[in-house]
């Protein structure tokens, strides 16, 4: 790359870059080594665990030849994208961050890497995250703990920390990471980017390596919202191989925005914004754990969306605090019976013992391959499954989720959108909750409700604390109106953003 263009290169948007791109300002393979050159300068951040440097020279090449000739690109034509580490890419290693599958090439592609390619992604590399999805601050990896790039000092939250980090440091343009109980929303909120985590089976979850099946979903992190509404209109949508996906057919989320934004002269705007019904849930403005600048700066967001004419409640939710110790429950149950694949015999780490005998040899292959955290809740997820605690913790926790899945729709009788805090906390110093578990699952108190009841939830970057670290606000709609919540979030990033995502 000619030295003028690392200096001329900036990212603003997928649109904005396909435009450069077809005006020959720059090139597939000009942007990705620009890319290629700040993963390096930014090693210490420790986003990435695999790069694929030549292969996606090539990718760019090739696309490069393509545009040139005249021929119809895709949709996704040069963008370039990292995926989280738990997402299977054909003949790449897929880790997910565990010792237990060192080595592990995955031999086929995920649905949603497949749609990403088809419409002409460069898949960069894939980035780290906590074991299996399993943390709140990316410090359960083999790979080492990821750094904020605000604060190296800070995590960036996790399970897909390096998502995050990489979309908040220009290491890409977009990333995918998943969301089991909030592992895109929370590290999007410690990082000052947005993380879309959409309705549970809106995108297939084949190549997924599984966490909590009833739980996991793929989510996004990008810098606007058009970015977010393109990556997921092409990698939503129904797949044969994910009994869970869903049939329901994807709306041109994109269209409708960029129509949207066309259409909105000040009275259009007006009534648009008259007609939609927002509640905000009291009990999670008011827990104790809420860090008080993050509340009062909350409270007077609302009031500023009341003064543009919001509408918007304080409703009582009285359940907020079942929702971690049912989420715990009901994750780890899940995680135990899913990561019982994991034996040594098919793929991944095996005991150098391998003629110890049965079972030492799966006690020894998992042992040694699995982390403390993933063992704790391998642990916690047989204990509630067992035939004399069944009852008194798998079943209730179920209780619990069915009873808030009726209260959910109760509420989304009366309104359109929910908004909470998306974390009690700014991002907090590198071991600051590593030895305190309760501590570190709190920090998922608005988080894990979507996944309890299947709604999609959006983490958009408004707000900077007196402490210096960005902050979000979590909205979450109704299954599958993620068309009403990407033009809402759209709304809100264009009239309330304080907070400006540096490019690093
Ligand atoms: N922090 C939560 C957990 O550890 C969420 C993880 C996730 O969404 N993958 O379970």
């Amino acid at each position: 790359m000619h030295l003028l263009h690392y200096f001329l290169f900036s990212f603003s948007s997928i649109h904005e870059y396909q435009e450069a791109l077809n005006e020959g300002t720059f090139s597939c393979r000009e942007t990705v080594s620009f890319y290629l050159e700040r993963i390096h300068r930014m090693g210490h951040l420790n986003a990435f665990v695999h790069l694929y440097e030549k292969e996606s020279l090539q990718t760019a090449d090739k696309l490069d030849a393509e545009r040139r000739a005249g021929k119809k690109t895709g949709r996704l034509h040069g963008v370039v994208i990292g995926l989280k580490d738990v997402i299977c890419y054909k003949d790449h290693p897929t880790t997910a961050g565990s010792y237990i599958l060192e080595g592990f090439q995955s031999l086929y592609h995920a649905t949603a890497v497949e749609r990403l390619i088809q419409e002409g992604a460069i898949i960069i590399g894939h980035l780290n995250c906590d074991e299996f999805a399993m943390g709140s601050s990316n410090e359960n990896s083999i790979y080492g703990r990821v750094r904020n790039a605000l604060d190296p000092e800070k995590v960036p939250g996790g399970s897909s920390g390096g998502s995050a980090v990489a979309v908040q440091a220009s290491l890409c343009m977009v990333s995918l990471g998943s969301d089991t109980g909030g592992s895109v929303r929370q590290p999007a909120d410690f990082c000052g980017v947005i993380g879309l985590k959409p309705t549970y089976g809106r995108i297939s979850r084949y190549g997924l390596i599984a966490y909590a099946s009833s739980f996991d979903q793929i989510g996004i992190f990008g810098r606007n919202i058009e970015d977010i509404a393109l990556i997921l209109e092409t990698i939503a949508g129904f797949d044969p191989r994910d009994a869970t996906s869903s049939r329901r057919p994807v709306p041109s989320y994109i269209e409708s925005l960029t129509l949207k934004a066309q259409r909105l002269t000040p009275n259009s705007q007006r009534s648009a914004v008259n007609g939609r019904r927002i509640a905000v849930l009291k009990e999670a403005l008011e827990h104790p754990s809420l860090d008080p600048e993050i509340r009062v700066k909350l409270r007077d967001f609302i009031g500023d969306l009341r003064s543009k004419g919001y509408q918007v409640k304080e409703i009582s939710f009285d359940l907020l605090d079942f929702i971690v110790p049912a989420y715990y429950i009901l994750t780890t149950a899940e995680a135990s019976s899913n990561l019982s694949r994991f034996d040594g015999v098919r793929y991944g780490h095996r005991t150098s013992d391998p003629d110890s005998g049965f079972p030492e040899f799966y006690q020894e292959t998992r042992s040694e391959g699995f982390g403390k955290e993933v063992k704790r809740r391998i642990l916690l997820g047989t204990f509630v499954l067992s035939a004399g605690y069944y009852e008194a913790y798998f079943s209730k926790a179920q209780k619990v989720r069915r009873i808030l899945t009726e209260r959910t729709k109760l509420i989304f009788n009366e309104f359109d959108i929910i908004l909470s805090p998306t974390v009690p906390t700014t991002a907090f110093k590198s071991g600051e909750k590593s030895s305190d578990p309760v501590a570190m699952y709190l920090a998922d108190l608005y988080t894990v409700y979507a996944n309890l009841v299947g709604i999609p939830g959006i983490s958009l970057p408004l707000f900077t604390h007196t402490n210096g670290m960005p902050f979000g606000i979590q909205a979450m709609t109704n299954q599958f109106r993620e068309l009403s919540l990407l033009q809402f979030s759209n709304e809100l990033m264009q009239q309330f953003k304080s907070y400006e995502i540096p490019t690093l």
